[in-house]
């Protein structure tokens, strides 16, 4: 068994509208074991595809994406929630997501000078529930000109359509761990 199904198993906690909360090892205080094993699985699966970048979205995505980034010799970029002032509508792609977990639709963006059409981009996040984060990243691929080569998830909830809406834009997904249901607080992962 995978150490982060090992840590869900222990320590995640199931909260309503199928949420689950790690924020013991991944969300907030981070195990460096996890993010090391789940960096080595990414680099197993996408490390012979030619990446130039990583991408993901702050805050929870960073950790995994820069060992990732680390282990490939490339930069790790992330979107940004929120506007810096220094950066000018016209620098900037921009895309907007909608939360799963705050409920909250807001616009996320990078600036036009980390991302381009010669870009060969790996997207990595923490979570893939209804897929809008890992839509909206690829969507700023999309408007650099770049290639997404894929989409990496630590933790993907299957019983949500996150990876069906990216498959059916050809996007190949790899997930470290897949749940297939959170039904009355347990948690129950595909292929058990
Ligand atoms: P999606 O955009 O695929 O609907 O949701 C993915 C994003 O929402 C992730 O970036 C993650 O931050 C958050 N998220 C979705 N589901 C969960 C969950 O069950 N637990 C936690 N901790 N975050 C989640």
């Amino acid at each position: 068994m995978s150490y982060l199904r090992e840590m869900i198993l222990k320590h995640g906690q199931v909260f309503p509208n199928n949420v689950l909360k790690v924020n013991s090892f991944l969300n907030h205080q981070i195990d460096p074991i996890v993010i090391e094993e789940i960096e080595k699985e990414f680099y197993k699966y996408f490390g012979d595809r030619s990446i130039t970048k990583v991408l993901t979205i702050e805050s929870s995505g960073i950790a995994p994406a820069l060992l990732v980034a680390h282990h490939l010799g490339v930069p790790m970029l992330f979107a940004k929630k929120a506007e810096p002032s220094t950066l000018a509508k016209e620098d900037k792609y921009v895309t907007s997501v909608h939360s799963y977990t705050k409920n909250v639709t807001s616009n996320v963006l990078i600036s036009k000078e980390y991302l381009s059409a010669n870009d060969k981009v790996l997207i990595i996040d923490d979570f893939l529930a209804n897929g809008q984060a890992a839509l909206g990243l690829v969507d700023l691929v999309e408007q650099a000109g770049g290639e997404t080569v894929g989409v990496g998830i630590c933790i993907e909830k299957s019983f949500q359509p996150g990876r069906q809406y990216l498959e059916a834009k050809g996007v190949d997904v790899f997930s470290i761990c897949r749940i297939q249901s959170l039904e009355n607080g347990k948690v129950t992962f595909l292929n058990e």
